[in-house]
């Protein structure tokens, strides 16, 4: 009886999944994608619904030349049968099996199938699996509602689930109107659907230029682009930057885009209240000192019925915690080879550092070529990922140049007033963790959340932890969830029944 070959699992579908999935399956490994989202794509390739019969998808995307070489590939693959591509299935705990556990049950088929005394054949070609692994499942709820529970087994997993916005709060910003600058983004490519008529697009990082401008190039009028960041701090790295022409001139080509749709641009400016009834019909602007203080006299009012915000991102790191692996900051920390200190555990993407799609890319090839050598058992050859490493090392290094420009305007906290609501689940405001630190006596971010209740409802703190964080003075540490996902009770229950898909 002959192996199967090895199953790898890549969890995300993005730039970094994608690439990871096709160089596995392109050196011989059966892969499974799965994904919450119904098309593959991620954030950065995201789809607008098929039923909408969008005529030109491409013009809300750059790079729109690589996304149809990854789907053509990937529809060849599926086609093949070596990649199996699971749509609208959230992934809400991936278990280790371990060795025992793994030979014990392959002996209980054995004598079911009346092999004792026969050679031991591995069904699932794990005679290579990384030392101390038996191998992985991967437990999700299926379907839009998330209420259908599936497993998948697997000889390795590849993590590469991205990453999510960082929100911080300032009076008004949980007035209707009010949204992230990547969910606008999403909404756009997504439903082709823009979230008002006048908006502000507001907050700080590169998100910002591809939303204002996309925002516009769909009609809506952008009032302003209000970044809080002094690019002028560009010219420090200019080293970071002459490295990567490309991105030079996509940052050109979005200025240009400023100025062909009159989006006016007010750099080291923030948004320090929005207002309006029962929805947001104004904000105020105003000018940022060289220490983050708002400079007296300069507030300014503009009317807007939308205010598109965002302050960066974070990696999404609960699967990898789940697993024990190691997160170092807020990121899941991989070695050359993109392997997490888990044996037979690989992560790519922004899920390892927020660095853009080409960085996925590279990151993803790099972890398929990996993973593929390591389930024969051999050592993978650095030659053969030779120009994926090189990308690797000028992007990470772009990206870190990024991080120093764009961090969050310095005295953010100063601006949210006791009132202003900080924690959406639980409603909890400013002046409640104000007190919890001042009163209460509380000195980090899990004590707070006891004293208050900031970061126990439906999303567990991945929303307003960033905030909690920045109001009490503590720094952010990765919080340790046991799912990555809110699970029904009755799901938890037969988590132990095989229900592979
Ligand atoms: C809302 C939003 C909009 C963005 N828009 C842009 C943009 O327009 N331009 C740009 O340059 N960058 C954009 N970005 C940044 C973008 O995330 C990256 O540059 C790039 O897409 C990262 O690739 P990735 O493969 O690491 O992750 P992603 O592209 O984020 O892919 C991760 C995938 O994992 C899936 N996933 C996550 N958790 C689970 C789970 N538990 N179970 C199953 N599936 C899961 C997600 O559905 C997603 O498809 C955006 C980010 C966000 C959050």
């Amino acid at each position: 009886m002959a192996a199967e070959r090895a199953h790898l699992a890549v969890i995300g579908a993005g730039p970094a999944g994608l690439a990871a999935a096709l160089a596995a399956a392109g050196r011989g490994v059966r892969v499974t994608l799965i994904d919450s989202a119904a098309r593959a794509g991620g954030q950065f390739y995201r789809q607008p619904a098929a039923g909408l019969r969008a005529r030109r998808p491409r013009a809300l995307h750059h790079g729109w030349r690589t996304w149809e070489r990854l789907s053509r590939a990937l529809a060849v693959q599926v086609e093949a049968g070596t990649i199996t591509h699971l749509a609208d299935h959230h992934v809400w705990l991936v278990d280790r099996v371990d060795r025992v556990d793994r030979l014990a049950r392959m002996d209980r088929v054995a004598r079911m199938e009346g092999m004792e005394g026969t050679e031991r054949v591995d069904r699932s070609g794990t005679a290579h699996l990384p030392a101390g692994t038996g191998g992985f499942v991967v437990h999700a709820l299926r379907g839009p509602l998330q209420e259908d529970p599936g497993t998948v087994r697997a000889d390795a997993v590849l993590l590469a689930t991205g990453g999510y916005e960082k929100l911080l709060p300032f009076p008004g910003w949980t007035l209707p109107g009010v949204v992230t600058a990547g969910g606008a983004q999403a909404m756009l490519k997504g439903t082709l659907v823009v979230p008002g008529r006048t908006a502000v697009v507001a907050g700080t990082g590169p998100l910002l230029l591809p939303v204002a401008t996309g925002l516009a190039a769909a009609g809506v009028e952008v009032a302003a682009l209000v970044e809080s960041a002094d690019p002028r701090a560009f010219l420090r790295r200019a080293g970071a930057l002459a490295a990567q022409p490309g991105k030079v001139a996509e940052g050109a080509g979005y200025a240009a885009r400023l100025l062909r749709h009159r989006v006016p641009l007010r750099t080291r400016h923030a948004v320090v209240e929005a207002h309006g009834e029962a929805r947001l019909g104004a904000v105020t602007v105003a000018a940022l000192d060289a220490d983050g203080h708002v400079r007296p006299g300069t507030e300014r009012r503009i009317p807007c019925d939308t205010l598109a915000v965002g302050h960066g991102m974070l990696p999404h790191t609960d699967l990898a915690d789940g697993l024990g692996c190691r997160v170092e900051g807020v990121r899941v920390h991989v070695d050359e080879e993109q392997r997490t200190d888990v044996p037979g555990v690989w992560a790519a993407g922004e899920t390892t550092g927020v660095g853009g799609a080409a960085l996925s890319l590279a990151e993803g090839r790099i972890a398929g070529h990996s993973i593929a050598a390591r389930l024969r058992g051999a050592e993978p050859d650095p030659r053969d990922r030779s120009a994926a490493t090189r990308s690797r090392t000028r992007l990470r290094a772009f990206s870190a140049a990024l991080d120093a420009v764009y961090a969050p305007p310095a005295r953010w906290t100063e601006r949210v007033t006791d009132d202003t609501v900080v924690c959406r689940c639980e409603e909890v405001t400013a002046g409640a963790v104000r007190a919890a630190v001042d009163e209460l006596g509380a000195g980090d971010v899990r004590t707070v959340k006891l004293l208050t209740r900031a970061g126990m409802g439906w999303c567990q703190g991945r929303m307003c932890e960033p905030a909690v964080a920045g109001l009490t003075g503590c720094e952010q540490t990765p919080v340790r969830r046991l799912l990555a996902r809110p699970v029904p009770l009755g799901v938890l229950a037969v988590a132990g029944e095989p229900t592979d898909d």
